[in-house]
């Protein structure tokens, strides 16, 4: 028997026209290209989201167009955001951090019909605009007064493209399986591939972020997503927040430590969300300039593995709670968060700091396993660690426009590529990347611990653990670090740092001093890279 409730669809276009209704004065604060602070409201975006919709009706896109955007976190992107999905069409964010050659790649593969760039791009896309073959037509995303002189013929102002149309526009509606928009993920191994979210995913990944036990949103938080809202849709931050009219603040550009404690201050911010590289330049510059923000109650880490010590840097020297939350972009992204009970935020600090390293608890919706290499699921015993699989309704089941997925198993399950242990609570901790493991002497060594205890040594700012080739025992670590400013350890100091903290054969086998790590398009370290560069290190020793 089918039960009696309406079928009402879940679109996106519905979480801004919930966000101007109900919290129509609701700000939207942005830093801007062009550099000045725009601050607007949620019922104007929505007004200026329809009258791009209409915009984009007169252009001729049509339902299921993708439509490429190359873009800052700021205001227009937003409108962007809600306008092309609103419309049925597939808003495809890039990274403009690829490799030129890559970005052509993408753009071609998506068969992006119209790209909207902001100014800093323009360069970029314009040293690639003659191997692009399904573009019609660019948009910049400024105004009249700021359009660069040198454009080509056919090239558009977002402003005059916008105010050329009125607000009367109402949403359409279709099937709430509809594509709604795309992201190719980093693509650190062979060519990136195409994560195509819909309607639905992304409205119940919303929800789901929003609960209390995630990250908690309602009008008295003030947002900064300092994630790109190319990277993972800024981690759903944009849709959550009309959802919940939490203030919207866009960083822009500028992701620098003076540059975001300025907004941080100035707007209130009470949560911000980042990859952990991004927080080592704020926290040193509030340890050069002795003060934080005194608003920001709390700071979601994720991408990669936060060094305990920054969990316990942002804690105790700035009163600011971490949560730790992992995810892909195959999964919208959150899969899960590390948000402390009552109970446990009153443990004693290193017994808490274990805890927090842990990458935390699915939401609701999500369902995690841990597997053998035959597939086999392994015991929650915080112990046994495998293979980390993953479903639910906002995981990816395929890639855009390629036939079969190595990821997927027959069950539906998504190989995450990541190696982790589930505890008997349900608290999963990524071991390592599986191609970041170091397998020495049949013995598995996570870089992750081991980077762990590099940067919790006084002199060191970052560290990137690596295995490399080694006669006799297949692989061993080698350790690079970034020490901090004005500090010049020694490789005795940081090896003997290791001695009773780790295993003696987790040990690195030695140490190179950098000025900096390669960092990939999403703020990760390039360990391939690094493997490359020192992988006849040990043996030339
Ligand atoms: P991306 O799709 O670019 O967001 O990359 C997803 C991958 O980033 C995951 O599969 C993990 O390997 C890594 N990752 C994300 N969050 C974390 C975290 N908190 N700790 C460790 N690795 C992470």
């Amino acid at each position: 028997m089918r039960g009696l409730m309406m079928n009402r669809p879940l679109l996106i276009s519905s979480l801004l026209e919930h966000g101007a209704r109900v919290y129509a004065d609701g700000e939207i604060v942005s830093r801007t290209v062009e550099g000045p602070i725009h601050r607007y409201t949620y019922a104007d975006a929505h007004r200026r989201s329809k009258q791009l919709a209409n915009a984009l009706v007169a252009l001729g896109v049509e339902e299921g167009d993708r439509i490429g955007t190359i873009a800052w976190n700021g205001y227009r992107h937003f409108e962007i955001y809600y306008a092309v999905s609103g419309l049925g069409a597939i808003c495809h964010t890039m990274n403009p951090r690829l490799h030129p050659s890559q970005l052509a790649y993408i753009i071609n593969h998506a068969k992006d019909k119209y790209l909207f760039v902001d100014l800093t791009f323009v360069p970029l896309i314009e040293a690639i605009a003659d191997k692009l073959k399904s573009v019609e037509g660019i948009v910049i995303m400024t105004d009249r007064e700021h359009m660069p002189s040198s454009v080509r013929d056919g090239v558009q102002c977002y402003e005059d493209v916008v105010h050329a149309h009125s607000d009367d526009f109402s949403w359409p509606e279709f099937s709430e399986q509809t594509a709604s928009s795309l992201c190719y993920t980093s693509g650190t191994t062979g060519n990136p591939k195409g994560v195509l979210y819909s309607h639905r995913s992304t409205v119940l990944h919303s929800f789901a972020i929003a609960l209390p036990g995630v990250l908690h949103l309602d009008e008295s938080q003030s947002v900064l997503p300092v994630v790109p809202m190319f990277h993972a849709n800024a981690w759903g931050i944009p849709y959550a927040t009309p959802m919940t009219g939490a203030k919207l603040v866009f960083p822009g550009p500028a992701l620098d430590g003076p540059s975001l404690t300025e907004l941080l201050r100035d707007e209130e911010v009470t949560l911000t969300a980042g990859v952990p590289t991004v927080w080592v330049g704020l926290l040193s510059h509030w340890r050069e300039s002795g003060s934080g923000v005194p608003s920001l109650q709390r700071v979601v880490v994720g991408g990669s593995a936060p060094p305990r010590a920054m969990i316990d840097a942002f804690e105790r020297e700035f009163g600011v709670a971490v949560i730790h939350g992992w995810g892909m972009t195959e999964m919208s992204p959150v899969g899960s968060v590390n948000v402390l009970s009552f109970k446990e935020r009153a443990l004693p600090v290193d017994a808490r700091l274990d805890l927090q390293c842990k990458q935390g608890r699915p939401p609701f919706g999500v369902e995690m396993k841990v597997v053998d290499e035959q597939g086999k699921p392994l015991p929650r015993d915080g112990k046994s660690f495998g293979e980390l699989k993953v479903r639910g309704p906002w995981v990816c089941n395929g890639y855009y426009r390629l036939r079969r997925s190595t990821m997927h198993d027959e069950d539906g399950w998504l190989a995450t590529g990541d190696y982790a242990t589930i505890d008997e609570r349900g608290f999963m901790q990524i071991t390592d990347r599986k191609k970041d493991l170091v397998k020495s002497g049949g013995e598995w060594i996570s870089s992750i611990e081991l980077e762990d205890v590099a940067t919790s040594h006084p002199d060191v700012a970052q560290a990137a653990v690596i295995g490399i080739p080694d006669e006799k025992w297949t692989e061993r670590p080698l350790l690079v670090i970034v020490a901090k400013k004005n500090r010049s350890p020694t490789k005795e100091d940081i090896l003997g740092f290791f001695k009773g903290k780790v295993a003696d054969w987790w040990i690195p086998d030695d140490v190179v001093f950098e000025t900096e790590l390669p960092l990939g398009g999403t703020g990760k370290v390039q360990k391939t890279l690094l493997r490359e560069r020192f992988a006849q290190h040990l043996a030339e020793r």
